[in-house]
C-alpha cells in the first residue's frame, strides 16, 4: 500500500507537496502536525500536513519525510482553510501565508549548518586528512555550510566525511531540527520527604551545626505555614544566602524541583469589581447585542473618549462566561501596555498578549495556550498577526480603531487586511465581530449604513465631558501680521502658556519627523537627493545629518552646495525635531519630549515616553501620527496641530479621509477627564472642507462628500482596486515590461486598467518603480478577474526579457 501526506512548505510557492510515509507514520500523523521534509537538493524544511491520502504525485517521485516534529496538531483545520482563503483573496502563495502565520521558532528551516561539538574531546592525531581540514576550519569560524566544506575539501562528495565526524561526535548538524522553544522553569525547593515526620525534623535541627542552615530550615517552615504555595529558591535565598541554601541541597535536606512558568506574566492579583457603564454606554452595549442577533459584524461608532474600551470589556465578559475565546486586535503594538493593564485588572490571568516585539519563546507559549484552548489565553490581545493563532472556539473578535491603516500588511506577502480577514475568520467560527472607531473608514461606514453591518453610535463622551473646542489659526494671515514666532502662532503660544499656568499638559502634532524636510541651496536652488531613491534627503539637526526616510541612507550635512559650491544653504519646511527645539527656546523650563519613529526604536522606549507623560513628568509631547492612536491621558487640556495642510495634499485617494481621521483623533486626546479641552489647528486653508468638518465634528458631512468622490472616481467601496507594482534597476526595461503588462491586461479585462504610472517616489534603493491599477466594479466577478490577472502574470514571467522584473500584487492596497 502507498501512504502519502500533503504538506505546505514555508517557501513562496503556490503548490502543496506530496511525501511518502510508512503505514505506522500514516496512522500517527494528523492534519496540522509539523513534519521535517527534505526539499530541493540538501535542505530540510518544517512543513505542515494538510492532508493524508494514497494518491502518488504524477509529476515527481514522492520523497520520504525526515521526521515528525509534533505529537499533536499545532494548527487546526479552520486555520488551514482561512490561510487558503487569504492566499486566494490576496493573490499570494499558500507558503507565504504559512510562513507569515507561524512564530519563527516553530518554523526552523535548515541550510544544513555544521558546527563543532564543544563538549567532546578531540585527538587531532586520530583524524584523517579531510577530517582534520574541516575540524581546523571550525576552529576559525563557528559554523560551516555544506557548500563551504565542498570548497575546503575541493571535492563533491563530502557527506561521507561529514558522516565520519558526526559518528565521532566531533561535529553536530543543526539540520537536525531542534525545538528552539524552551519553557521558562522556576526553581523551587522543598524539604526532603525523609524529614517530614516531626521527630525526624527535630533530630535534623539538632544535628545541624551551622546556625545559618538551621535558620533557613526554620524560615522555610514559617513561609510554608503562612502561605501554602510552593517556595522558590529565589524567595528563600533572599532570606539568607545562596551558599547556605546550596549547602542544604547538597546535604539532601532540601530538594529542588521545577515548575514551568508562563513567561509573560502580568500583575494578576488585582481583579476589579463590577464594571458600571454610564447610561449612554449601557444603551450602546444593549444595542450591540441586539444587532448581533441578525448581523455578523457591528460597527461601534463612538466619539473619542466615549469609553469604547469599557463597552468592549463588558461584551467580552459575556463571551468568557460562555467559555468562548476572544480576540482583541489593536492597530499598534505600542498601545498594548495601556490596554493590557486595563483588561488584566478586569479579567486577571485570562489575558494573553501576542505581538512581534515579544521573543520567540513568548510567542510560542501564547500559541500553545491558544491551541490547548487554555484559560490563560482566553482573551488574546494582539496586532494583526494574532489573527493566525490556533483558535478553535472563537466567540468574538474586536477590531479597535478599525480605520487604522496598520491593519493592512504591505510587505512582504501575505498582504492581507486584518480587519477583513478577521471577518472571514469569525464567519468560520460563527463568531461575532465588533469594529470600533471614532472615525470609521469610509468602507466600513458604508457597510454599516447600507445594513450589511450593524451600526451603533455613541455620541457623548464618558462623564458627559464636552467635545474639545477647536479653533483655527490662519497661517497666511498670521505671517502677514507678524503674529508668528518661528512656527508658533502667538495664539498657540498664548494657549500653551495658559495650560502651563493651570498645571496642565500639552500635545503638539506635526506629521513629519526630522528637523526640516530639506536643505536648499539659496544660490542655485539645488536640494540634496538620495542617491538610491527619488526623494529629497531630510535634515536631522541633532545628528547633523541628511537622511533618506525610504532607504535609511545618510550623509553628514554638507557645508556647501554640491552643485555650485555656494555656502548659502537654508532649511525649508519643518519637522518634529524643529518644533521641539523652537519650543525649548519659548519655554526653557518645561520638560519637552518628542515621540516619533526616531525616538521610539527601542523595545520599551514608547512605553517610557507614555509613562513619563502620564505621570506628568513631561509637560509637552511633540509627535507624529503615533499620537493619534487611542492613547488616554487625563491632564491634557491643549492639543496643537502645527500644520494641517501637508496631510491634505498627499497624492492618495484617501488623503482627505485620513486627514480628517488624524486630526479628529489627535484632537480627541484633549480634555479627557472632567474639563473641556482645546485644540488649535494652524493652517493655510481654514476654509477647506475637511478642516471645517474636523472643526464641527462633522463625520457624516465628511463621509457623504468622500463617498461621492469615491463613486465618481471609481474607488472603494464601489470599486475594488488591485495594484500591481513592477520594479527593476534598468529604467528602459521596466518601462517596456510595464507597458507590455498593461496592454495585455487592458486587452483581456473589460474593466478599467490604469497606468503604467510612475509613483510619487519613482525609485527606491536604486530600483525604478511603475504601478498598474485594476479597478473592479462591484458587479464584476472578483474571482474571475483575479484568475485572469494571475494567468497574465504567469505568462509575463515566461517572456524572457521581462523575467527579471519583480512584480508584486496588492489586493485592496489601501
Ligand atoms: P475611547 O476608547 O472611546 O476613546 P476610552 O475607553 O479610552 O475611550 O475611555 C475614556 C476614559 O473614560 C478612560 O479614562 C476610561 O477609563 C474612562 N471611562 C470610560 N467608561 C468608563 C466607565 N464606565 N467607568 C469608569 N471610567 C470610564
Ligand atoms: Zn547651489
Ligand atoms: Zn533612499
Amino acid at each position: 500500500m502507498n501512504y502519502f501526506i500533503e504538506v505546505i512548505v514555508p517557501l513562496s510557492l503556490p503548490k502543496t507537496f506530496t511525501y511518502r510515509v510508512s503505514e505506522s507514520e500514516f496512522d500517527f500523523i494528523k492534519k496540522g502536525m509539523r513534519i521535517a521534509v527534505p526539499f530541493g537538493k540538501s535542505k530540510i524544511y518544517t512543513a505542515l500536513v494538510i492532508d493524508l491520502h494514497q494518491t502518488p504525485p504524477t509529476l515527481y517521485e514522492a520523497r520520504e519525510i525526515d521526521q515528525i516534529l509534533d505529537e499533536k496538531p499545532i494548527v487546526n483545520e479552520l486555520q488551514i482553510n482561512h490561510w487558503f482563503w487569504i492566499a486566494s483573496y490576496y493573490m499570494c502563495n499558500i507558503g507565504d501565508v504559512y510562513r507569515g502565520a507561524l512564530p519563527s521558532a516553530l518554523l526552523l528551516e535548515s541550510e544544513t549548518i555544521i558546527s563543532q561539538n564543544k563538549d567532546s574531546f578531540v585527538d587531532e592525531n586520530e583524524l584523517a586528512n579531510d577530517e582534520f581540514l574541516i575540524y581546523e576550519a571550525l576552529q576559525h569560524q563557528s559554523s560551516l555550510k555544506v557548500q563551504d566544506i565542498v570548497d575546503i575539501l575541493n571535492k563533491k562528495t563530502v557527506l561521507p566525511v561529514i558522516q565520519k565526524l558526526l559518528s565521532k561526535n566531533i561535529i553536530s548538524l543543526q539540520e537536525e531540527i531542534q525545538e528552539e522553544y524552551k519553557p521558562k522553569l522556576i526553581r523551587y525547593i522543598r524539604l526532603h520527604e525523609n524529614y517530614l515526620a516531626e521527630e525526624k525534623l527535630i533530630a535534623l535541627l539538632d544535628s545541624l551545626r551551622s546556625d545559618k542552615q538551621k535558620n533557613v530550615v526554620l524560615q522555610y517552615f514559617q513561609l510554608q505555614a503562612t502561605d501554602k504555595k510552593p517556595i522558590s529558591v529565589k524567595q528563600i535565598t533572599e532570606l539568607s544566602s545562596a551558599a547556605v541554601v546550596k549547602g542544604l541541597i547538597e546535604k539532601g535536606i532540601f530538594e529542588e524541583y521545577f515548575i514551568q512558568e508562563d513567561r509573560v506574566n502580568f500583575d494578576k492579583n488585582k481583579i476589579e469589581n463590577e464594571l458600571s457603564l454610564s447610561d449612554a454606554q449601557n444603551e450602546a452595549f444593549v444595542e450591540i447585542k441586539k444587532t448581533f442577533e441578525d448581523k455578523e459584524v457591528t460597527l461601534l461608532h463612538g466619539v473619542t473618549s466615549s469609553g469604547k474600551t469599557e463597552i468592549y470589556t463588558k461584551l467580552i465578559e459575556d463571551y468568557i462566561a460562555k467559555g468562548k475565546q476572544v480576540l482583541y486586535l489593536l492597530p499598534e503594538i505600542a498601545l498594548t501596555t495601556q490596554l493590557v493593564s486595563r483588561l488584566t485588572a478586569h479579567f486577571g490571568n485570562k489575558v494573553a498578549v501576542f505581538h512581534s516585539k515579544y521573543s520567540n519563546n513568548e510567542r510560542v507559549e501564547v500559541w500553545n495556550n491558544v491551541n490547548q484552548n487554555s484559560e490563560a489565553a482566553q482573551i488574546v490581545i494582539g496586532a494583526r498577526s494574532a489573527l493566525f493563532l490556533p483558535f478553535s472556539n472563537l466567540g468574538l473578535i474586536i477590531v479597535d480603531e478599525e480605520h487604522e491603516q496598520t491593519f493592512k500588511q504591505q510587505d512582504p506577502a501575505p498582504r492581507y487586511h486584518a480587519r477583513d480577514a478577521a471577518i472571514v475568520l469569525a464567519n468560520a467560527h460563527q463568531a461575532k465581530v465588533l469594529l470600533g472607531s471614532a472615525t470609521p473608514s469610509i468602507e466600513t461606514y458604508y457597510n454599516a449604513s447600507s445594513g450589511k453591518f450593524g451600526l451603533v453610535s455613541l455620541t457623548e463622551r464618558f462623564g458627559k465631558v464636552q467635545m474639545p473646542e477647536i479653533e483655527l489659526v490662519d497661517l497666511k494671515d498670521s505671517y502677514f501680521r507678524k503674529k508668528m514666532k518661528g512656527h508658533f502662532s502667538l495664539k498657540l503660544i498664548e494657549e500653551i502658556t495658559e495650560a502651563f499656568a493651570n498645571g496642565e499638559q500639552v500635545i503638539l502634532f506635526q506629521n513629519r519627523r526630522g528637523f526640516s524636510p530639506v536643505l536648499e541651496c539659496m544660490t542655485c536652488g539645488h536640494v540634496p537627493q538620495c542617491p538610491q531613491c527619488d526623494v529629497s534627503l531630510t535634515y536631522h539637526k541633532y545628528k547633523n545629518q541628511l537622511r533618506c526616510h525610504y532607504c535609511g541612507y545618510s550623509m553628514a550635512k554638507p557645508t556647501n552646495c554640491h552643485v555650485c559650491s555656494s555656502v548659502d544653504l537654508e532649511t525649508k519646511g519643518f519637522g518634529t525635531e524643529q518644533i521641539e527645539m523652537e519650543l525649548a527656546e519659548l519655554f526653557p523650563k518645561k520638560n519637552i519630549k518628542r515621540m516619533d519613529q526616531d525616538t521610539t526604536r527601542g523595545k520599551y522606549s514608547f512605553e517610557k515616553i507614555i509613562d513619563g507623560f502620564k505621570n506628568r513628568e513631561i509637560d509637552v509631547l511633540v509627535g507624529t501620527q503615533m499620537l493619534a492612536k487611542g492613547l488616554d491621558f487625563d491632564n491634557v487640556s491643549l492639543v496643537g496641530i502645527m500644520n494641517a495642510d501637508n496631510m491634505l495634499y498627499h497624492p492618495d485617494f484617501r488623503a482627505f479621509e485620513r486627514s480628517f481621521q488624524m486630526m479628529t483623533q489627535v484632537a480627541g486626546r484633549s480634555g479627557r477627564a472632567e474639563k473641556r479641552g482645546k485644540v488649535i489647528i494652524q493652517t493655510y486653508n481654514p476654509l477647506h472642507n475637511i478642516i471645517q468638518q474636523v472643526t464641527n465634528n462633522d463625520y457624516e458631512g465628511m463621509y457623504k462628500e468622500q463617498l461621492y468622490e469615491r463613486k465618481i472616481y471609481y474607488y472603494p467601496p464601489f470599486y475594488r482596486v488591485i495594484r500591481l507594482t513592477l520594479k527593476h534597476r534598468d529604467f528602459e526595461k521596466l518601462k517596456e515590461g510595464s507597458m507590455w503588462l498593461y496592454q495585455v491586461l487592458q486587452q483581456n479585462l473589460a474593466i478599467p486598467v490604469l497606468g503604467p504610472e510612475e509613483p510619487a517616489i519613482g525609485r527606491i534603493r536604486n530600483e525604478y518603480i511603475r504601478t498598474i491599477m485594476v479597478k473592479i466594479p462591484g458587479d464584476a466577478s472578483l474571482q474571475g478577474t483575479k484568475k485572469t490577472i494571475q494567468k497574465i502574470l504567469n505568462s509575463f514571467d515566461l517572456v524572457s526579457q521581462y523575467r527579471a522584473i519583480k512584480v508584486t500584487v496588492n489586493v485592496d492596497f489601501y
